[in-house]
C-alpha cells in the first residue's frame, strides 16, 4: 500500500494518525493517508505566519514571487500525467478529464504569476493642503484554504494562485476523501523553490478544518465545499473574525428553447451533467426545455446517455467513471426514491452498477408533471439530470431562478435579442450561451446565496487576498496648528 506524508514548514513529515483511502474504482484501500491533528494543523499555521513575515518571503520583489510561481506552473505542466493519475486512482474521475484539467491547471499558475507584479496601490487626490495621501495594497496574511475531493488541484490553484500572488502564505487542507493529488502537489511545490512555510499541506477532516478555519493567526479562509460545512465554516470564523470566501454548490439550470441548435444543445447537456460523473459544482442539473421540443431533446439525450462507455477510470476510452464514495451513491438513490415518490418519472438509469467500486449511471428523472419533487432543488453531485418544461420565456426565466442556489446556468437559443434577456434576468454567477462548462483563470468564478459568496480566478481575485493600507504624509514645514481640531 502507497504510502502519502503531510507538509509542514517546508517538511514531509507523517502524521501520528493515518487513514486508509478507497479507490473508487474496487472500493478497496489502496494508500495510506495522514490524518493531521488540531495540533498538527495549529503548527501548519505557525510555519505559515513565520513564513509570511520571514525576510525571504516578505522581502521578496513581487516579480521574483511571479518567477517562482511560473517556476511551480511549469513543474505542475511537467508532473500533470503523474498528478492526474493520482487523483484518477484516489477519486475516480476518469484520467480523460483529469490528465486533460491538470495541464491546464499550470495556466493558472501562470495567469496569477503574471499578475504578481502588477498589483498595484493608488494615489489619492485628497482634499486637503499640504498632505499627499496614498493606498498600499498589503497580502492579508495566513490564509486556510479547504477544497473537497473533486477536481482538487483545480479548485487548490485558484486560491493558492492569487494568495501567493498578493504575498500572503497558505495552509491547505484537502479533503479526507482522495487527497493524494494533493500531498502529491505539495512535493512539486517544493522543488520550485519557495521559501519553507509558504505552502503547507495538510489533510485530514472535520477536526482538523476546524482548528484551521479558527486559528488566531488565519486571517482569511477560502473554502470550496457543501453549504452545509460552510456553515460551519462560518461560525468557526467567529473565533478568528477571519474573512471568508465560500464556493459551495448548484442546481443548475440548463435552458433550451426551441430555436436552439438541437443536436450542439444535447452535447452540451450530456457535457453539463455526465461528465466528471456529474461531481461538479456547476453541473447543469436542472433541464429546463420549451414544451414543444421536449420530446424530440429527451429521445436524443435519453439515446447519448444510453451509450455513455461506463468503466474503469483509468481507460481513456471511459466516459463515466465511479463516484468518490459510497456515502455519495447511497446519496443518489435516496433522493432518486424520495424524487420517484413525488411524481417524477424515470427516463433512464437510477440503479446503481452491479459489481465492485462506485459506479452510477446516467440518470434522467422528468419532472415536467412533479414540480415538487425534491430532486429539483437538491444537488445530487452525481450524473442524475431533473427535467422540467416550460412555454413562455418568462416562465422559463421563473423556473430558472426557482432555487436557492445561485452559480452557473446555461442558455440554449439562436435569438440574440431573446439570449440578452435572459442573461440579464438570470441570477447566477456564470451565464454560458450555446456553450456549456468552460472556465479560465481570465474569468471570474462563483456564485451567490446557497452558492457561497467569492469569486475565484481572474484579476479581483488576486486583490482579494491584499488589504489596503492608506499612507497619509504631511508636506508642509510649518507646525501643527491647533491640535484641538481634526484635519
Ligand atoms: P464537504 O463540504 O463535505 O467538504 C469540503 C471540505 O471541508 C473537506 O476538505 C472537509 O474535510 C472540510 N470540512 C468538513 N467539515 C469541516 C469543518 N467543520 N470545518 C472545516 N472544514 C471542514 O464537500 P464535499 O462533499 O467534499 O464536496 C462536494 C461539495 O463541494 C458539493 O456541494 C459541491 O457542489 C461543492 N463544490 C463547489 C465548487 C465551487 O467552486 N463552487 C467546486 C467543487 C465542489
Amino acid at each position: 500500500m502507497q504510502t502519502f506524508q503531510q507538509y509542514i514548514g517546508g517538511a514531509f513529515e507523517d502524521a501520528g494518525e493515518t487513514f486508509e483511502s478507497l479507490d473508487p474504482a474496487t472500493g478497496a484501500a489502496w494508500a495510506q493517508m495522514p490524518a493531521a491533528s488540531p495540533a498538527d494543523a495549529g503548527r501548519a499555521v505557525t510555519a505559515a505566519e513565520a513564513a509570511f513575515f520571514s525576510p525571504e518571503w516578505a522581502g521578496m520583489s513581487a516579480t521574483q514571487r511571479g518567477k517562482l510561481l511560473l517556476r511551480l506552473a511549469d513543474l505542475v505542466a511537467e508532473n500533470a500525467p503523474r498528478l492526474a493519475e493520482l487523483e484518477t486512482r484516489d477519486t475516480g474521475k476518469i484520467i480523460r478529464e483529469t490528465s486533460a484539467q491538470i495541464a491546464y491547471v499550470a495556466e493558472y499558475y501562470r495567469y496569477y504569476a503574471g499578475l504578481a507584479d502588477k498589483i498595484e496601490g493608488a494615489h489619492l487626490p485628497i482634499d486637503k493642503p499640504d498632505m499627499e495621501v496614498w493606498l498600499r495594497r498589503e497580502p492579508v496574511g495566513v490564509v486556510a484554504a479547504i477544497v473537497p475531493w473533486n477536481s482538487q488541484l483545480f479548485l487548490s490553484a485558484v486560491k493558492i494562485g492569487p494568495a501567493l500572488a498578493a504575498g500572503c502564505t497558505v495552509v491547505l487542507k484537502a479533503s479526507e476523501e482522495g487527497p493524494a493529488p494533493m500531498l502529491e502537489f505539495a512535493r512539486i511545490f517544493d522543488q520550485a523553490g519557495f521559501p519553507p512555510g509558504v505552502l503547507n499541506v495538510i489533510t485530514g477532516g472535520p477536526e482538523a478544518g476546524a482548528a484551521l478555519t479558527s486559528h488566531a493567526k488565519v486571517a482569511h479562509v477560502a473554502f470550496t465545499g457543501g453549504p452545509e460545512t460552510a456553515r460551519h465554516i462560518v461560525r468557526n470564523s467567529a473565533e478568528n473574525l477571519a474573512s471568508t470566501s465560500l464556493e459551495l454548490g448548484g442546481k443548475s439550470p440548463f435552458i433550451v428553447f426551441d430555436d436552439a441548435d438541437l443536436e450542439s444543445a444535447v452535447n452540451a447537456q450530456v457535457s453539463g451533467i455526465f461528465a466528471a460523473t456529474g461531481q461538479s459544482c456547476v453541473a447543469g442539473s436542472r433541464l429546463v426545455i420549451q414544451k414543444g421540443i421536449k420530446d424530440a431533446f429527451l429521445a436524443r439525450l435519453k439515446k447519448k446517455a444510453e451509450a455513455v462507455v461506463i468503466g474503469a477510470p483509468q481507460d481513456m476510452a471511459t466516459e463515466v467513471g465511479p463516484l468518490c464514495t459510497l456515502k455519495q451513491r447511497d446519496h443518489a438513490l435516496r433522493l432518486i426514491q424520495t424524487s420517484l415518490q413525488a411524481g417524477a418519472k424515470l427516463v433512464t438509469g437510477g440503479a446503481a452498477v452491479e459489481g465492485e467500486g462506485f459506479y452510477f449511471p446516467p440518470t434522467i428523472l422528468d419532472c415536467s408533471e412533479a414540480p415538487e419533487a425534491p430532486c429539483l432543488s437538491r444537488e445530487f453531485f452525481g450524473p442524475v439530470l431533473s427535467v422540467v418544461s416550460f412555454e413562455t420565456e418568462a416562465e422559463a426565466l421563473e423556473i430558472a431562478n426557482n432555487t436557492a442556489f445561485g452559480l452557473a446556468s446555461g442558455v440554449f437559443t439562436r435569438n440574440l435579442t431573446r439570449a440578452h434577456r435572459m442573461i440579464r434576468g438570470i441570477r447566477a454567477g456564470i451565464v454560458w450561451v450555446n456553450t456549456y462548462r468552460a472556465v479560465s483563470p481570465i474569468a471570474p468564478f462563483g456564485g451567490h446565496g446557497l452558492s457561497g459568496h467569492g469569486r475565484e480566478g481572474g484579476l479581483q481575485a488576486a486583490l482579494d487576498y491584499t488589504k489596503v493600507k492608506a499612507v497619509w504624509l504631511r508636506t508642509s514645514d510649518d507646525p501643527i496648528p491647533d491640535p484641538f481640531v481634526m484635519r
